[in-house]
């Protein structure tokens, strides 16, 4: 079927979508499975071989896929003041954690769904950051291509964007991959401050501070060093790219889980995780799968970098905490300053 009705819905959803059938990501699983041979992810991290073939192949989720709708939601808001005060200092949030655009995409890829499933009997599953290849989908579909960084850039909003995508057994119009790339770029290889980036689309995952974020381990000096004061993720690759320089930050796109940009460190510190769930509940800091010692932990390396002596009784208290990771970091932290 032609895909005009289908993306006029998603317009007035507030998406964009563009189409790719159902074939498997040989290709892009082949170099999953090279980066896991190279060790390139931590061990006990998301990767097991055996997962790779299922994550490429979008009929192990839905056995009479014929497409993939792939949608993204821009998420470049203005830069927001650091709060920070003497004794009172905030770790800073990765922009794309900033509010819950995965819930937002979700949400209006449901409604997406529930129109094809009206109008056409489809079948449909919606996934954000679900177990399917998010980014080889926006490449096929035209979303965008790979920056060198890994990371989606789309030709209008930059790699600042999140990815879902729609499962269907309908048969829709394929679009275009774009014909693009970085070309002599190296900006956000050079930028990389741990040096994660390499090889031009390939990262060192046990290097990286994203995917550091929520590792529950002992993070090393040379790393801690360049952590400086991050409380969840990185994206220092994407702010040196001339191509998210030239995009203009907009209006948030959605109101589910806002936190801001800015985190206060010594109060995290000190709550239980309890409170740190209900209080940031609803966005991605204090997920399910988010360690809460993770966290605890990057406070403390964050508070080592900025060195500001009102917070050396907190630190000190963790160097006599029962907990050994927060023990280790915080003997770390107290020899910054
Ligand atoms: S997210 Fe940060 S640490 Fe990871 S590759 Fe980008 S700049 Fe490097
Ligand atoms: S910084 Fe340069 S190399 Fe890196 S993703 Fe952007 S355009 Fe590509």
């Amino acid at each position: 079927m032609n895909s005009a009705a289908i993306k006029s819905k998603a317009a007035e959803l507030g998406i964009q979508v563009r189409i790719t059938d159902a074939r498997p990501f040989l290709t892009e699983a082949e170099k999953i499975k090279v980066q896991y041979d190279r060790k390139l992810f931590r061990e006990n991290g998301f990767w097991y071989k055996r997962k790779i073939d299922n994550f490429c192949t979008p009929h192990s989720l839905l056995s009479d896929a014929r497409s993939i709708i792939g949608s993204c939601l821009f998420y470049l808001t203005p830069d927001e003041p650091d709060p920070s005060l003497p004794g009172q200092p905030y770790g800073v949030v990765a922009r794309y954690t900033r509010r819950n655009y995965y819930k937002e995409l979700k949400n209006r890829l449901k409604e997406l769904a529930k129109f094809l499933r009206k109008e056409y009997g489809a079948k449909c599953i919606v996934y954000v950051c679900g177990p399917i290849a998010e980014k080889p989908i926006a490449r096929r579909c035209g979303i965008g291509y790979y920056g060198k960084h890994s990371i989606i850039i789309n030709p209008v909003w930059g790699s600042w964007i999140v990815l879902g995508e729609i499962i269907t057994d309908l048969e829709i119009e394929p679009d275009d991959v774009l014909n693009m790339s970085c070309g002599e770029c190296d900006a956000c290889i050079k930028a990389c401050p741990t040096g994660a980036i390499i090889e031009p689309y390939i990262i060192d995952r046990k290097r990286c501070l994203q995917d550091l974020t929520n590792y529950s381990g002992y993070l090393p000096p040379d790393i801690a060093q360049k952590w400086d004061n991050r409380i969840y993720g990185c994206s220092l690759c994407q702010e040196v790219c001339p191509v998210n320089k030239k995009v203009k930050p907009g209006q948030p796109m959605t109101e589910i889980g806002a936190i801001g940009a800015y985190l206060p460190l010594v109060e995290i510190l000190n709550m239980n995780e309890q409170t740190y769930r209900k209080r940031y509940g609803n966005n991605q800091v204090s997920a399910r799968w988010i360690h809460f010692e993770a966290i605890k932990r990057n406070a403390l390396i964050a508070l080592g970098n900025i060195r500001d002596r009102k917070t050396i009784p907190i630190v000190e208290k963790f160097t006599k905490s029962s907990n050994q990771l927060l023990k280790k970091t915080a003997l770390w932290a107290l020899n910054q300053f």
